[in-house]
C-alpha cells in the first residue's frame, strides 16, 4: 500500500475543492463497501469488506455501507438486510449506513448540469445502432447524430425521459466524453437511462435511473471518500471516474485497485449464483456447495477463519485464482485445535459380537479431539452389538485392505480389543451385507489392530433423519459459461439412515446453539462499539494512527 495518498494529499485535487473535503474529513481517511443488493455476498465480498473497513480502521478512519440500488428491477428486501448481517457477522459495523437512491435528486441535478455544460447529450439511438457506434467488433468509435444537438434540446429531451414520456431504451443521457481515447470507458458512456420499474426505496417517483459509471464516482465525491477501493477490472473505469468529476468540478476521490479474490472450480458473482437458485439448481442462497458467506457459514466456518483465508492471500493487483484446498486447509487449521470430533456412521451395518454374553457392557471413553485432552471426553459404552459403516467392511479380502473382513481383525476406536470377522449375512435382493459377525479378542491373545474404525453403540444410537454430503457443485474447472448444464447432479449425497451416539448427538447441538448465540452476541457488541464515542474518531487519533 506504499503508494497510497495520506488523508487530505491527493494530489489531483483542486485547492478549494481539497479545502471543502478536509473541511468534512478532517484528514481522516473515508472509505466505503459499496455492494449493489442484487443478491447475497460471496466469499470475494470478505475481501473487499477487511480491505475497505480495514484500511479506514488501520488509520482511525470510517467506513459507509453504501448500498448501491441504482437498478430497481435487481433488488430485493433481504439481500439489502442480509448484507448489513454479514458484515456486522465479520465484526465490522458501518460508520453510517448509506444508499446511492439518498443522492437521485442531487445526481439529478448533476446530469441537468453536464448537460448544460455541453458534457451530456441525449441519444435516441436504439441499442444496436448505439452498439455499432461505440466501435464494438471494430475498436474505434463513431459520433451518432445526437451527439452535437444544441444544449437546449438535450434538456428538453432530458426533462421528457424524466417525465416518462419514453419507453425503455428508447432514450439515454450520454456523457460526451472523448471517442479519440483509446479507451473504450471514454466512449461516451451513458449516464441515464429509462426504466419504468419501481424501486425499492423512491417507489415509483422516477422513470430514469442513473448508471453505475454516472453514479459511482459522484456518490464517492458526496460522501467525501478519501480513498475508493475497487478491483482491477475498474483500472480502466478509472479514467471515466475522474473525467466525470473533473467536468463537474466537484470533490474527486482517488480510486485504488486491488485483484479480485477468485476461488477454483466455481464462480462468485452475485447474478450466476442467482441464474443457480432461480433455476433451481441448488436448493437457496445458503446452499452449502456455494461460497455465499451465508452458505460457508452454514457449514460452520466462523468468521475468524474466513478473515483469516483472507488475510492469508494478501492484497495485489495481480489476478489469480486459488486452490480449493488451499481455502480447506486454512479453515481446517483454524477450526483444528477448537473443533471435537465426532464418531458417526452414516452408512450403518450391525456388527454382532458372538463370544460375548448378551448384558455385555464396557465403558469408553472416547476423546473429543485426539491432541487436545483438555477438551475432555464423552462416555459411551461398547456392548456386543455395535454399528460400523458399510464401507469399512470388505466381503472380499485383500492384503492391501486394512479395515475388516472375513477373517481379518480391527480396532474399534477406543474400545479395549480388537474384533476378528467371523462370518456375514447378505439380503438375497439387494446382495447388501446386512449383518456382520465377529469374535472379540481377549487380552492374552490380541494383537495391536493395524486400523481403527468409528462404531456407534447400537442400542443407545440415534437415528439421523437426513445427512447431507457435499462435494464440488460443478464437474468442469472452471465451470463453462452454460453452467447449468454442469452441475454436477450427484454432488449432494444423502444419507438417510445415519446413527450418532446420543453423547455425540447432545454435544452438537449445543455446538450449533453456542454458535447462534455467539453470531447474535458478535452483532449486539459490534452494534455497541459503533455507538459509542471513542477516540479513535477524533482527527487527533487519526492521524496518530496513519503514522
Ligand atoms: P457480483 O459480480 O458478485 O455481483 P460485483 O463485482 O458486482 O459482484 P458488488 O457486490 O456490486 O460487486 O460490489 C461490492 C464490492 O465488492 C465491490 O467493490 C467489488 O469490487 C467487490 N467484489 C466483488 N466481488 C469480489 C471478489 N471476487 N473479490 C474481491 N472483491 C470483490
Ligand atoms: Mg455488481
Ligand atoms: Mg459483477
Amino acid at each position: 500500500l506504499s503508494d497510497f495518498h495520506k488523508p487530505g494529499e491527493n494530489p489531483q485535487i483542486k485547492p478549494e475543492l481539497k479545502e471543502q473535503h478536509l473541511a468534512f474529513t478532517k484528514g481522516m481517511v473515508y472509505t466505503r463497501f459499496p455492494p449493489e443488493p442484487n443478491g447475497y455476498l460471496h466469499i470475494g465480498h470478505v475481501k473487499a469488506i477487511m480491505i475497505d473497513f480495514g484500511y479506514a480502521k488501520f488509520h482511525g478512519g470510517r467506513t459507509y455501507l453504501r448500498y448501491d440500488d441504482t437498478n430497481p428491477e435487481a433488488e430485493e428486501g433481504r439481500y439489502f438486510q442480509s448484507i448489513l448481517e454479514t458484515v456486522r457477522w465479520l465484526g465490522f459495523e458501518p460508520w453510517k449506513i448509506t444508499y446511492s437512491s439518498d443522492n437521485f435528486d442531487k445526481l439529478y441535478e448533476l446530469a441537468v448540469e453536464l448537460t448544460r455544460r455541453g458534457k451530456a447529450y441525449v441519444c435516441t439511438c436504439d441499442a444496436e445502432k448505439m452498439k455499432e457506434d461505440r466501435g464494438m467488433g471494430k475498436g474505434h468509435p463513431v459520433a451518432c447524430e445526437h451527439r452535437d444537438r444544441p444544449i437546449e434540446e438535450s434538456l428538453r429531451e432530458f426533462e421528457r425521459m424524466k417525465n416518462g414520456e419514453y419507453k425503455e431504451q428508447g432514450a439515454c443521457l450520454r456523457m460526451k466524453m472523448n471517442l479519440e481515447s483509446g479507451n473504450p470507458y471514454m466512449w461516451d458512456m451513458v449516464a441515464y437511462r429509462v426504466k419504468l420499474a419501481p424501486h425499492h426505496r423512491t417507489a415509483d417517483k422516477w422513470k430514469i435511473y442513473p448508471t453505475y459509471d454516472f453514479t459511482h464516482c459522484l456518490c464517492d465525491s458526496i460522501e467525501n471518500i478519501s480513498h475508493s477501493l475497487c478491483t482491477t477490472e475498474f483500472i480502466p473505469a478509472r479514467e471515466s471516474y475522474e473525467w466525470l468529476c473533473d467536468a463537474l468540478e466537484v470533490y474527486k476521490a482517488r480510486q485504488y485497485e486491488f485483484a479480485r479474490l477468485n476461488l477454483q472450480g466455481t464462480f462468485l458473482s452475485k447474478r450466476k449464483i442467482a441464474r443457480l437458485v432461480r433455476n433451481g439448481l441448488v436448493k437457496d442462497w445458503d446452499d452449502p456447495r456455494l461460497y455465499t458467506i451465508i452458505a460457508l457459514r452454514r457449514r460452520g466456518i466462523p468468521p475468524g477463519a474466513l478473515l483469516s483465508f483472507v488475510a492469508e492471500l494478501g492484497v495485489t493487483t495481480s489476478e489469480s485464482v486459488t486452490e480449493i484446498q488451499k481455502f480447506e486447509s486454512v479453515i481446517r487449521k483454524y477450526l483444528e485445535e477448537s473443533a471435537p470430533r465426532l464418531m458417526m456412521v452414516l452408512n450403518p451395518v450391525k456388527l454382532v459380537i458372538e463370544n460375548v454374553s448378551d448384558d455385555y457392557r464396557v465403558p469408553v471413553q472416547v476423546p473429543l479431539h485426539p491432541k487436545v485432552p483438555a477438551m475432555g471426553t464423552v462416555e459411551t459404552s461398547f456392548t456386543k452389538e455395535v454399528y460400523i459403516d458399510a464401507d469399512d467392511f470388505r466381503e472380499v479380502d485383500s492384503p492391501d485392505y486394512f479395515r475388516l473382513a472375513p477373517g481379518k481383525s480391527v480396532g474399534l476406536f477406543k474400545a479395549p480389543f480388537p474384533v476378528t470377522c467371523t462370518s456375514f449375512s447378505t439380503d438375497p435382493a439387494t446382495g447388501k451385507v446386512t449383518e456382520i459377525r465377529c469374535r472379540l479378542e481377549d487380552s492374552g491373545t490380541a494383537k495391536k489392530a493395524k486400523a481403527y474404525i468409528q462404531w456407534v453403540n447400537a442400542p443407545e444410537a440415534v437415528k439421523i433423519d437426513e445427512v447431507r454430503y457435499f462435494k464440488p457443485l460443478f464437474k468442469s474447472d472452471p465451470p463453462p459459461p452454460d453452467f447449468e448444464s454442469d452441475v454436477n447432479p450427484d454432488s449432494l449425497e444423502v444419507y438417510k439412515n445415519a446413527v450418532i451416539e446420543p453423547a455425540f448427538y447432545e454435544l452438537a447441538k449445543k455446538a450449533i446453539s453456542d454458535a447462534r448465540k455467539e453470531s447474535e452476541e458478535r452483532t449486539i457488541k459490534a452494534k455497541a462499539a459503533a455507538a459509542a464515542p471513542s477516540s479513535e474518531h477524533s482527527p487527533a487519533a487519526g492521524s496518530e494512527a496513519a503514522k
